[in-house]
């Protein structure tokens, strides 16, 4: 939803001029994850893990995903800011998987390299703050931003 906003406002600005609205998209999206990321490690349930026999993450998680696969549909002409902002993700999380195939040589992949520098300042900045990807009662504080989120690309995009 950060994706599809940063689109929008570009696009809204700058959309005389796309070429430099594309790379803008494909930059504040970039950016937009060194935000979100730490937020979602500070105040977020997050866990690294998958916890199949749980039923709450489970569920959490079906309902995630639902309400994912519901946003990119109904926003799928923003593709471009939804894919710029998650570039961060593709990259290292892209790597680790395709590690295993040993002709692409990415056994030097070994951390979630982008992550570590788009994320650092933001990190930084809430060092003080004691994050618990593992508390369930985290998911409010996630709902809060997704409806926060969703409300201003409803509102921006349609009135
Ligand atoms: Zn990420």
């Amino acid at each position: 939803m950060a994706g599809i906003l940063i689109q929008f406002l570009v696009f809204y600005w700058i959309g005389t001029i796309p070429w430099l609205a594309v790379i803008l998209v494909l930059v504040f999206g970039f950016l937009s994850h060194g935000i979100l990321d730490p937020i979602a490690a500070k105040f977020t349930y997050h866990r690294p893990d998958p916890k199949w026999d749980d039923k709450f993450w489970l569920g959490y998680h079906i309902g995630m995903y639902t309400f994912t696969l519901f946003i990119v549909m109904f926003f799928i002409q923003y593709w471009l800011g939804m894919l710029a902002s998650i570039i961060v993700d593709l990259f290292d999380w892209g790597a680790r998987a395709l590690k295993r195939f040993k002709f692409l040589h990415l056994d030097w992949y070994t951390e979630p390299y982008v992550h570590n520098i788009v994320n650092k300042p933001l990190l930084y900045c809430l060092k003080g703050i004691k994050g618990d990807v593992y508390s369930k009662s985290r998911v409010i504080p996630e709902i809060i931003i997704d409806v926060v989120l969703l409300a201003c690309c409803v509102f921006f995009i349609y009135f």
